[in-house]
């Protein structure tokens, strides 16, 4: 069948279903990711694997036209008034409209977590870019780096873009973070490090990685192409 070129699929002749509430079941499936802003991910089961792809087809047309006829309407509930349904809070939404799923909006995340203060170990994972990551813990750190007055970047949005693009992107985005933590550690070491609350075992041996990977960043030229 005719997938968008930005698409990657997978499939299996034979796939246990495993259930819960209902009877387990043996079934065919194809699973794609269109990459093109349709759906996240769509899944399509069948009693062969032709049934199967023409079921994943069917819904992956279905979302095309609906972004076509003026695109998702994202929530993140499956059903509006669908008894003791919980929302998603990692981000995942249904489109009200054609019922694609896809992470469209920003994690839910405890209100007041920024607060807490910031140690080594989140330094070391902003320099890594992980305040770009669009998960609760990518959220938090963004918050809290950004309330301790870290200029992080605002993560980039990657929607719907080719691999090769998302991998080029992402190497800028954590330059980007790479050099504003190191300007910050340079300025801050000895505040935090008397702060620091690590009282031994694992704890210590994460403490001192962190911190020579942060004295590392000081040491090492880095340059930031990443556009803030
Ligand atoms: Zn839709």
């Amino acid at each position: 069948m005719d997938w968008p070129e930005s698409a990657t699929v997978q499939w299996g002749r034979s796939g246990i279903v495993l259930s819960a509430t209902k009877k387990s079941y043996e079934t065919a499936f194809f699973e794609a990711f269109p990459n093109d802003g349709s759906a996240g991910f769509i899944r399509g089961e069948g009693k062969t694997l032709e049934e199967a792809e023409g079921a994943a087809f069917g819904s992956w047309q279905k979302y095309r036209k609906c972004i076509e006829a003026g695109g998702h309407y994202w929530g993140r509930l499956r059903e509006r008034k669908a008894k003791n349904a919980k929302p998603y809070l990692n981000g995942g939404c249904f489109c009200r409209g054609c019922g694609s799923f896809q992470t469209a909006m920003k994690p839910i995340v405890r209100l007041g977590k920024w607060r807490d203060p910031l140690t080594e170990l989140d330094l070391d994972s902003i320099s890594s870019g992980y305040a770009g990551t669009n998960d609760q813990y990518g959220r938090t750190l963004f918050l809290k780096g950004r309330a301790a007055g870290i200029n992080i970047p605002p993560p980039p949005n990657l929607n719907g873009l080719p691999k090769d693009k998302i991998r080029e992107i992402s190497a800028m985005y954590q330059i980007g973070c790479e050099k504003e933590v190191k300007d910050f550690w340079v300025e801050n070491r000895e505040r935090i490090l008397s702060k620091s609350q690590t009282t031994g075992g694992i704890g210590l041996l994460l403490y001192d990685i962190c911190i020579r990977s942060l004295d590392n960043l000081v040491s090492r030229n880095t340059q930031n192409n990443f556009p803030t």
